[in-house]
């Protein structure tokens, strides 16, 4: 038997998490669809378990999404239309041709920028006393409050206690 087939035919075995974005049954996947229709319904979910075991399928929604979205590309591109959805050309951001060329009509001094390596890069580059100085010298912007998994290897904030 399958993998996938064994999956749809015991839903109950089968727990979500992040090794679900390299699952290739994950558009079969019931545990999945089960969750998603959780999500769909009006009622707010407080109950923690329920709150866990919706957010340990966040990369299986999230490729569900991409395949879905795939999908709807493939429709509109063979000519079906979806309301209110079109197919745009996508660009990147303008780039070059020739580089040399462009140093050479204005300049290094004015097409070249220098930049400050980043701490991280300068770090690699110094001595133990040059580390110690970049450490006095840097900061990490607080951006604020971030939703992880307790396998991520920072401390745990504790709102109530911590901004007391
Ligand atoms: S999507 Fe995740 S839970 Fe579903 S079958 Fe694949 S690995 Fe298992």
């Amino acid at each position: 038997m399958s993998k996938i087939k064994d999956a749809i035919e015991n839903p109950d075995r089968f727990a979500t998490g992040a090794w679900c974005q390299w699952c290739a049954g994950s558009t079969q996947c019931p545990k999945t669809t089960e969750i998603i229709d959780t999500i769909l319904t009006d009622t707010p979910i407080t109950d923690p378990d329920k709150i866990a075991e919706i957010l340990s399928a966040e990369k299986a929604i999230l490729e569900r999404l991409k395949q879905f979205k795939h999908a709807a590309q493939n429709l509109l591109v063979s000519g079906h239309s979806i309301p209110g959805y079109k197919l745009v050309r996508s660009f990147g951001n303008r780039t070059w041709i020739d580089v040399d060329r462009v140093i050479r009509k204005f300049g290094k001094r004015k097409a070249c920028e220098y930049k400050v390596l980043s701490p991280a890069k300068l770090e690699k580059t110094v001595n133990e006393s040059g580390k110690k100085w970049i450490q006095k010298y840097t900061e990490k912007p607080d951006r604020g409050l971030v939703l992880v998994h307790n396998s991520d290897k920072r401390n745990a904030v504790r709102p109530a206690v911590d901004f007391d």
